[in-house]
């Protein structure tokens, strides 16, 4: 083969290859979903290739008809995507700019590279067009979730504390006030469990569009927590923005049902407000306290707005610390008994005591038992105080009748939750067997509340304790929903008189009027009545005077520690 037929051959062969190549490439832009613009600076040479027709729905051959593009995307990407596509001289490699089509049915993102020569001046530019318009949806989508609730789109609570904070921030350079304001829809479990969960998110959603309507106050913020729980925040709370007004404006428009599909359903609201910088200057310390104020509100039907109270806020810290140590007290360790003698009236002779907790800290702070009995009952570790007090009053009473011979009365106070409890009973006789007393010498304090729920087997509990000799007494009589009328049926042996009465008894007619009726009535029923909290002679005398059996108070004595009762029970006092 000659020189020439060889190098001619070799030509075709690199053809071949180059076309195959040009193909391959060809292919491979046509097939992908983005699309490409090409052009060099030199010959000026302009290309469109791959899928361009998905970007825009206009042809363009030419540098000049690259205008045609910048007039489908939205105003706001205009000019950015002119500088990034704009085909001069940019000094730069690489550069890429998101925009969205007009109608907004696509974004997309181009990618610029440019080369250049050695001189600097520009070679050739490349475009990329992407289609990113799921990448962006999705991304809104976690965005919203982010900031915003779903059902109702308010603030979710995460971004509200964002924004409050900013609020904050902004408030203490100009001076300004910050009103929280929580609000909480009343008994809207009622709803969502009697009207069905469909109609509770409904309502949810509609009273949380009447709320957005404040926030087109810019300075006005509306979220939705969680439930039936909103806050607002306000900044600068005055004029139409004066917290006072914006409550009576909800409070007027709830006086008419809102209409759900399935009908029309009233909703009432409790709101609390806590203000910066009065409350505080943090936001998640207002949001609480604004919580805790609305809960007030709810308890203490007077109105259903409150503000922020600070000795509220402190005791309700100080129960939430109550209730914390309380979990982890040790009956053993933590609590005391003390003990306050009763004395018959007429002849001053001891019938017996009361027992009467104590709470010792360690730190040896002593906390009163009408503090933390509430909070015990209801965390329920009232169960396991009460078992020790239990224990230890009938433990007590078996020492000191052993060594004193005292046949003396050991009150015990029973709170509800554990006269209610399923095994009480059984377990008050197991002690009783097991330090041996004689079931006589033992009275159980039990306050009227007890008989509120489950009349029937309260009442059951009753009847077999006394059976058994065990007395009852009615704990502070005259205060609850007390008739004497229920007494009547009631296996009851004492009825306390409550401190109340005694206080006033001396100087106040109609209350004189009321003790004497009750103790007359009470004993006529044939139960023994104990006149509680007498801290004056006079009180004494009179209730004496009256017929009233026993007395208990101060004036005799205070709750004794062990101790001290050990030497009264020695002494065998008789009061006189
Ligand atoms: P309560 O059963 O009505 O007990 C009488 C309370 O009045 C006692 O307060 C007693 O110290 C106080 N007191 C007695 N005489 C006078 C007086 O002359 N003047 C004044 N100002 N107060 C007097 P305490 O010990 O602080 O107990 C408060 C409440 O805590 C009790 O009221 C009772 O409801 C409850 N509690 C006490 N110990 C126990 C217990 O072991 N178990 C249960 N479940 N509750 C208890
Ligand atoms: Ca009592
Ligand atoms: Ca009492």
């Amino acid at each position: 083969m000659d020189e020439v037929a060889y190098q001619m051959n070799l030509l075709k062969a690199m053809n071949q290859q180059l076309k195959q190549e040009n193909n391959m490439y060809a292919r491979l832009v046509e097939t992908s979903n983005n699309a490409f613009l090409y052009y060099s600076f030199q010959d000026k040479l302009f290309r469109t290739m791959g899928n361009w027709e998905h970007f825009f729905d206009v042809p363009v051959n030419s540098k000049k008809e690259l205008s045609r593009v910048f007039d489908t995307v939205r105003e706001e990407y205009v000019q950015p995507l002119k500088e990034a596509i704009g085909l001069e001289n940019k000094g730069l490699t690489y550069t890429s700019q998101e925009f969205c089509k007009k109608d907004g049915s696509l974004w997309g993102e181009c990618e610029v590279t440019m080369s250049y020569h050695q001189d600097g001046s520009p070679a050739e530019e490349t475009i990329r067009f992407r289609d990113i318009t799921k990448f962006k949806a999705q991304n809104d989508n976690l965005t919203y979730m982010a900031y915003y609730d779903m059902l109702t789109g308010l603030y979710n609570r995460n971004y509200f504390v964002q924004e409050l904070t900013k609020w904050l921030q902004r408030a203490e350079k100009e001076n300004m006030i910050v009103s929280v304001v929580f609000i909480d829809i009343n008994d809207f479990k009622k709803i969502n469990d009697g009207m069905g969960i469909l109609v509770g998110d409904e309502l949810i959603q509609v009273f949380g569009q009447y709320l957005s309507e404040f926030a087109e106050d810019e300075n006005i913020i509306c979220a939705h927590f969680n439930a039936d729980v909103y806050c607002m925040a306000v900044y600068d709370p005055f004029g139409k923005r004066n917290v006072g007004y914006l409550y009576q404006t909800i409070h007027e428009r709830i006086k008419k049902p809102f209409m759900l599909s399935t009908g029309p359903i009233s909703v009432d609201v409790n709101v609390g407000v806590a203000e910066y910088p009065e409350a505080s200057t943090s936001a998640l310390e207002l949001i609480n306290y604004a919580e805790i104020i609305m809960f007030r509100s709810k308890k203490d039907s007077t109105s259903n707005i409150r503000y922020f109270d600070a000795p509220l806020i402190k005791e309700f810290r100080e129960n939430a610390a109550i209730e914390h140590k309380l979990k982890h007290a040790v009956p053993e360790k933590e609590f005391v008994l003390y003990y306050q003698p009763q004395y018959e009236a007429g002849t001053g002779r001891l019938r017996g005591v009361e027992a009467l907790i104590r709470w010792v800290n360690e730190d040896g702070t002593v906390i009163s038992p009408s503090q933390f009995i509430p909070i015990a009952e209801k965390n329920h570790t009232i169960i396991s105080i009460g078992e020790w007090v239990l224990e230890k009053a009938v433990s007590t009473i078996a020492k000191w009748k052993q060594e004193y011979g005292a046949p003396i009365i050991m009150s015990i106070n029973v709170s509800a939750v554990q006269y209610r409890q399923e095994g009480f009973v059984h377990q008050l006789m197991k002690l009783l067997r097991k330090y041996q007393v004689d079931p006589s010498e033992i009275e159980l304090e039990i306050t009227e509340t007890v008989l509120i729920e489950d009349f029937d087997l309260i009442l059951q509990k009753m009847k077999y304790l006394k059976r058994h000799g065990i007395k009852i007494a009615i704990d502070d009589f005259g205060t609850g929903y007390s008739s004497l009328s229920y007494l009547k049926g009631l296996p009851v042996h004492t009825v306390k008189i409550d401190k109340s009465f005694v206080d006033t008894v001396v100087q106040d007619k109609a209350s004189r009027i009321l003790v004497e009726a009750i103790i007359q009535m009470v004993s006529r029923l044939g139960y023994h009545t104990i006149a509680e909290g007498v801290e004056q002679k006079e009180q004494y005398d009179y209730l004496k005077q009256i017929g009233c059996e026993y007395i208990q108070g101060f004036l005799l004595g205070e709750p004794f520690s062990e101790q001290q009762m050990t030497t009264l029970l020695k002494e065998q006092t008789v009061f006189a």
